[in-house]
């Protein structure tokens, strides 16, 4: 299967003159997800994973179904104000400015072994920034995945050596 067929290019969204990756003609088809789903996993070669990390929003989809294949817990790392607990932050600078996220204080024990799931890797600063919210709770990063990476925008030079695995490369 190529799962390029299932990823839709959208011009100037969500600004004139960026090129936006639509993943939603993928989860339209029940085969396109369970094929990229399954090559997500394939990726880990029986690693053990305490807990999935899904990010705000679009990591949602397939850090859950992730969770559940691999056994997992699932934690939701969100926007400021979303989460209802007390929460930990990082932020990350974007073009003009920054963004921060947030995760739940008690999301992560020391040494738990942790899977961040994204659906695109660009430049790489929210992988970036979720990784030092898993390192301020003493998480152990085992890999990144995503569903994607725009590899010419070189987000892996931010991620130092983790492991990083995405289904489709651009
Ligand atoms: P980065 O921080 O690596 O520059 O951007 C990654 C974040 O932006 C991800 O959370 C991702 O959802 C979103 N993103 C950036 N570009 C695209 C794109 O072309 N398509 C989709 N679906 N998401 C994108």
């Amino acid at each position: 299967m190529n799962l390029q067929d299932y990823i839709r290019d959208i011009q100037d969204f969500p600004k004139p003159g960026i090129g936006f990756k639509d993943i939603t003609p993928l989860l339209l088809s029940s085969e396109a997800t369970a094929f990229c789903l399954e090559t997500l996993v394939n990726s880990l070669q029986n690693q053990k994973i305490d807990k999935v990390i899904g990010v705000e929003s679009r990591g949602f989809f397939f850090g859950m179904l992730l969770a559940q294949k691999l056994n997992a817990g699932f934690i939701p790392v969100r926007k400021p104000k979303k989460l209802p607990f007390d929460t930990i932050s990082a932020s990350y600078e974007l073009e003009y400015g920054t963004d921060t996220l947030e995760m739940h204080v008690d999301a992560i024990q020391p040494g738990d072994k942790i899977l961040i799931h994204d659906d695109v890797l660009a430049t790489g600063g929210t992988a970036k920034a979720v990784c030092e919210l898993v390192e301020q709770l003493g998480g152990e990063i085992v890999q990144m995945n995503f569903l994607m990476e725009l590899s010419f925008l070189n987000g892996r030079e931010k991620l130092g050596n983790k492991e990083i695995f995405a289904a489709l490369t651009y």
